[in-house]
């Protein structure tokens, strides 16, 4: 026995150096049990993300844009040869190849707008779901019935019938995306609901509170919007913490509702992060200072497709250490030339501006890193390592 076990275990422990097996210009190892990915895919167009739990559970988190083109975009990554939807799929099934039969356990829209959703059909197309979780199935009603989206019910309704578990999440709960293998081995990985349609979690129990008015005291132009809307969550595996909140808005518009403000109420549930996607793309009305000084993360990750990705007053608040203290990196998908030129030098603190974002975080959650993929063609290629990054 123990002629088997030691070398095994010495090669364990090769293995379980951080990043050892980095290299720059050479493709990124492939993800291994214990490990949790988070891939930010850089199509050019929409959000996405491909998260790979420990025990090897698929979430993706949006669909990237469908055939919209929107002004003063970004370019297709790697080119415009196939939707966004279909690249998608395919950075998708080779990330999990370690799958015999590889399946996104969970596909999740964090609201009903193109760029998050545009590509979803396309991307079942190629890959099967096996869960879809969005804001609003079954009745798809709130704040009103929307006429608009009928394509997208219908697709729903056709996943559902062929045995997609579609589901609507339920704020404040743990548990509704789960692990779905090896559960028990990871006892200290968690994802909480935060927020959905305005109901956000208390950050007590599995309580939550309507933080919107009654749809019933609201003129038609007052409703909340489908960007206050979005759906959030906190996934935590050990000290690490990551949070995502779709588009949803903080820093309203002067004589806005205060309850058009989003992100304080989230951000007092959520409490400190070590990383977290920037709600609205780093749009001018998302990002306020409390969400930023609550959740304090030591790396951004920034979903561009337009000129105005980040805006000037969210760069300003992200790089201020007036607002907390301490280190922290920014990491974009792309970044146009057209806000370098309106937000000037303090843009070259960026720490990637070109590529896929990968946060590898290790067995246990201790420790991370930020590995940036070349975006220009399906080797997955090693541009850059950052980290390791300590959590705390
Ligand atoms: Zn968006």
């Amino acid at each position: 026995m123990t002629t088997l076990t030691s070398p095994r275990l010495a090669l364990a422990f090769v293995f379980c150096l951080p990043m050892a097996a980095q290299t720059i210009g050479q493709p990124l190892p492939d993800w291994s049990p214990g490990t949790l990915d988070i891939h930010q895919i850089n199509t050019g167009k929409g959000n996405s993300a491909l998260f790979i739990l420990p025990d090897g559970t698929s979430l993706l988190i949006d669909a990237g844009d469908g055939a919209h083109k929107p002004p003063r975009g970004t370019g297709p990554k790697p080119d415009g040869s196939r939707p966004a939807g279909e690249w998608i799929a395919r950075y998708a099934r080779h990330m999990l190849r370690h799958d015999a039969s590889p399946a996104i356990d969970y596909a999740y829209l964090t609201h009903f707008h193109d760029d998050h959703m545009g590509g979803i059909a396309e991307v079942a197309r190629h890959i099967p779901f096996r869960a879809l979780i969005d804001r609003g199935w079954p009745s798809y009603d709130y704040p009103a019935p929307m006429p608009g989206l009928k394509p997208y019910r219908d697709f729903a309704e056709a996943q559902a019938g062929a045995g997609v578990k579609v589901q609507r999440l339920v704020p404040g709960r743990a548990g509704q995306i789960a692990l779905k293998r090896a559960p028990r081995n990871y006892p200290n990985f968690e994802i909480r609901n935060i927020a959905a349609n305005g109901e956000i979690w208390t950050g007590a129990g599995d309580n939550t509170r309507q933080h919107f008015p009654p749809i019933a005291n609201l003129t038609r132009d007052g409703y909340p919007t489908e960007n206050m809307c979005s759906l959030a969550i906190r996934l935590s595996y050990g000290k690490f913490d990551f949070f995502s909140g779709g588009d949803m808005p903080g820093a309203r518009p002067d004589g806005s509702p205060i309850w058009n403000d989003v992100e304080t109420p989230v951000a007092q549930a959520v409490g400190p992060v070590e990383a977290m996607i920037l709600n609205h793309h780093g749009n001018r009305d998302s990002t306020n200072a409390f969400l930023l000084g609550a959740l304090r993360p030591q790396v951004f990750l920034i979903s561009v497709w337009t000129s105005n990705h980040p805006g000037e007053d969210v760069w300003a608040r992200l790089i201020s250490t007036r607002i907390y203290p301490g280190p922290r990196d920014i990491f974009a998908t792309n970044m146009l030339e057209a806000n370098r030129m309106v937000i000037g030098d303090s843009l070259n603190k960026l720490k990637s501006s070109q590529g896929h974002i990968v946060l590898r975080v290790a067995p246990g959650g201790e420790s991370f890193h930020v590995i940036i993929l070349d975006d220009s063609d399906e080797a997955f290629r090693v541009k850059a390592v950052h980290g390791p990054y300590q959590s705390r």
